[in-house]
């Protein structure tokens, strides 16, 4: 009977979906030349779209999933809620999830993490960082702390200020104009796998450069910001624990904020509750967003340390109040079930499981995917891979954007069952952290077969 109605209801919403809707990242011309595939329903690890076909979740639904769709526990927190309040404001009021969960957040936020501000999506995590990071030299009397240094190819968000700094140019050249300046650093994944050095020259390389430009001007710099352990968007660039500390060194060095974008790194990806854990490294501002709900709802938070918001108090007339929010900041649904999600990974010891799981996945990555002939790279920090596809591996050449070889195998991937999304020809797999062997087993084999089928 639902089958039926599921069905029918199929062309017309395929039709509402063509006429009415504008998708993010997305070139709409070929969009409207398909069949959209709309999801209807969650369970555990997979999408079930309109018309019952099951798909397996393979990043995660856009990397914010933790324990698998309609977990019962994370839904139980948001009937809970609903049945007492979905919002009402924080400005002038506070909420209980709200107040629960920043307890919470900073109990197992890195070493003196103590002061939590929400806002709704990654992005806004990261300009609340920046205009935090900015204000504060100024009210500390140093003006001059004006610029910002970010990793080259790194990704924070779509918004100005996050653009700004995560500036990437197939991506953002039409707002160049609109943007300020900012200083980017090589990471040594750059050296590494372009310039062809060893590791450790790579990392040395990475470092003088920082050196370097900490030498200059570092009394000049506000903040360095970094997505720690593994730079999500780039296209799944790693660098080693030993980059992140020299960065935190050199930044303490000179007095400069060091802020780490974990918005996909963060809870339990990398196997670690933050990636920061890796190098033992304390950042001064913490972005969190995406896995913060269990990938239930948009909501996001900056943590900052007590000596960053103590600049802050003075008497109102002389105007040190951060002047930022949005309407739905703390949202009380989206608290609940971020306090939910947290309780879960003490409960179900999902760290552990992580570890276990990203065990097998580099078993499998290193057995099953090495040697493919168009296979050039392989990069994982946690249940967080990315698979290089080049044209040509000895020479590294990659293939033409127009191939679209990336769109091809995640388009091929899914009539084996399951859901990935490249970036560029970076194949992504990073599935619920729940997922189980078998399920590993069924998402990588798609993926391999899919490679093969589009690159011979
Ligand atoms: C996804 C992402 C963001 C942006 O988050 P949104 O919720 O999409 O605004 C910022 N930083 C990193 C590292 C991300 O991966």
């Amino acid at each position: 009977m639902s089958q039926t109605r599921d069905a029918v209801g199929f062309f017309e919403l395929a039709e509402w979906d063509h006429k009415f809707l504008w998708h993010p990242f997305t070139q709409m011309r070929d969009w409207l030349e398909h069949e959209p595939l709309i999801i209807a329903r969650g369970e555990g690890n997979y999408l079930i779209d309109v018309q019952g076909r099951r798909y397996l979740d393979g990043v995660s639904s856009l990397w914010c999933n933790v324990h698998g769709h309609r977990k019962a526990e994370l839904d139980a927190a948001l009937h809970a809620q609903v049945d007492r309040i979905a919002h009402t404001t924080m400005l002038g009021l506070s909420n209980v999830p709200a107040i629960e969960l920043a307890r919470r957040l900073a109990a197992v936020a890195p070493e003196g993490l103590t002061r939590v501000f929400y806002s709704d999506a990654g992005a806004t995590a990261v300009e609340i960082a920046l205009k935090l990071a900015f204000q504060y030299w100024q009210i500390k009397g140093a003006p001059e702390r004006s610029r910002f240094v970010s990793l080259t190819e790194s990704y924070h968000g779509d918004t100005l200020g996050a653009v700004s700094i995560g500036y990437s140019e197939t991506f953002h050249r039409y707002f160049k104009p609109l943007l300020f300046p900012c200083e980017r650093l090589d990471p040594p994944h750059i050296f590494r796998w372009q310039r062809r050095m060893s590791e450790a020259d790579a990392l040395a390389a990475a470092v003088r450069e920082a050196e370097e430009l900490f030498a200059r001007c570092g009394e000049r710099i506000a903040a360095l910001i970094v997505e720690p352990m593994m730079q999500g968007a780039a296209g799944m660039w790693n660098h080693p624990p030993a980059y992140l500390a020299a960065l935190r060194r050199l930044t303490r060095e000179t007095g400069t904020l060091l802020i780490c974008d974990e918005v996909a790194t963060g809870f339990g990806r990398t196997a670690k509750m933050f990636a920061v854990e890796h190098a033992g490294v304390d950042p001064d501002i913490l972005c969190v967003g995406k896995g913060l709900t269990g990938g239930y709802l948009p909501l996001a938070a900056t943590l900052a340390t007590e000596g960053i918001f103590s600049a802050f108090l003075a008497p109102y007339d002389e105007f040190k109040t951060f002047f930022h929010g949005h309407t739905y900041t703390g949202n009380p649904l989206a608290c609940a079930v971020a306090s939910a999600n947290l309780e879960l990974f003490e409960r179900e010891h999902v760290l552990e499981r992580v570890g276990e799981r990203a065990a097998d996945l580099g078993d499998i990555l290193a057995r099953d995917f090495t040697a493919l002939p168009h296979v050039g790279d392989i990069r994982q920090c946690g249940l967080m891979v990315g698979i290089e596809i080049v044209r040509d591996v000895e020479s590294r050449t990659s293939y033409s954007p127009a191939d679209r070889v990336g769109h091809r195998i995640i388009e091929q991937a899914r009539r084996y069952g399951v859901i990935i999304r490249p970036l560029g020809d970076v194949i992504v797999l990073m599935p619920p952290l729940t997922i189980s062997k078998s399920e590993l087993a069924d998402l990588t084999d798609a993926t391999r077969r899919a490679i093969i089928d589009v690159t011979g």
